[in-house]
């Protein structure tokens, strides 16, 4: 496809208002908020990270020992930090969640005529989702920055980097942290975010089929994408009821009124 006729396809896309879609003005800066923060956060984790521990990892240079080691090392910094790191995504989740439930309604009352029975926006759906989502997400971002740094240790001993080396090999992983999985984080989680919504509303309000709107087409979407419209339950072909389907996914769903074929 040519780079006219794909800006093209994502202004129709756009123009057809698909409520808690990712791609649009609103949603973005949704996105880049969160992006935002998870740099800070990543920048602390980096300033705070010990040191000075280093030298005692490094000499040990026992292999076996090592990942225990660099936890042993990170851990302390971790847990201290974990409670920034729950505000940013708790809150992140709530409003990305009550943005999307919100074009939900404003599209089923213009567009859809669906009569609006509830009152306001469904703020302890949005508490609850942000809640449980966040707890495993921590763990699972956690987990994978340990993973991370061991890596980067075991590497440095390996490549026998010294100290002043492998020091300015994790100011590096660190670095890259809070730019390229900063962004990575951010677009996954705000479409998780605005996608559970799109889901809960549509259930709520009756809407009766879906269909998987790609817009950077990847192996795993495509499928999704040609599918055409489902019955709101149905599971897409890649295992996913909604987006994302994978790390980065900006796909997005349109709701329609109309049963599935
Ligand atoms: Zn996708």
């Amino acid at each position: 496809m040519t780079l006219l006729a794909e800006v093209d396809k994502l202004l129709s896309f756009l123009e057809a208002e698909i409520p808690g879609n990712i791609n649009t003005p609103k949603n973005q800066k949704l996105e880049r908020s969160l992006e935002r923060d998870l740099a800070k956060y990543f920048r602390r984790l980096e300033q705070a990270f010990p040191y000075s521990k280093l030298a005692g990892i490094y000499n040990r240079n026992v292999k076996e020992s090592l990942a225990s080691d660099a936890n042993g090392a990170i851990d302390p910094v971790l847990s201290t930090l974990k409670g920034s790191l729950d505000v940013i995504l708790n809150g992140h989740a709530v409003r990305a969640y009550l943005s999307a439930s919100a074009e939900m309604i404003s599209w089923g009352q213009t567009k859809a005529g669906i009569p609006i029975t509830f009152e306001g926006p469904p703020i302890q759906d949005a508490i609850a989702y942000a809640k449980k989502h966040t707890a495993t997400l921590v763990k699972g971002i956690n987990e994978e920055t340990k993973r991370r740094l061991a890596q980067v240790i075991s590497e440095g001993i390996e490549g026998k980097r010294g100290i002043p080396g492998l020091t300015r090999d994790i100011k590096k992983e660190f670095s890259d942290m809070s730019t390229m999985r900063a962004k990575m984080i951010a677009r996954t989680e705000t479409n998780d975010a605005l996608s559970q919504a799109f889901m809960d509303r549509s259930k709520e309000m009756g809407v009766k089929s879906k269909s998987w709107i790609t817009f950077e087409p990847c192996v795993i979407c495509e499928g999704n994408g040609s599918e055409g419209v489902v019955p709101l339950n149905h599971v897409f072909g890649s295992g996913h009821d909604a987006p994302p389907a994978h790390p980065n996914c900006n796909c997005a769903l349109a709701p329609s009124t109309r049963a599935s074929k």
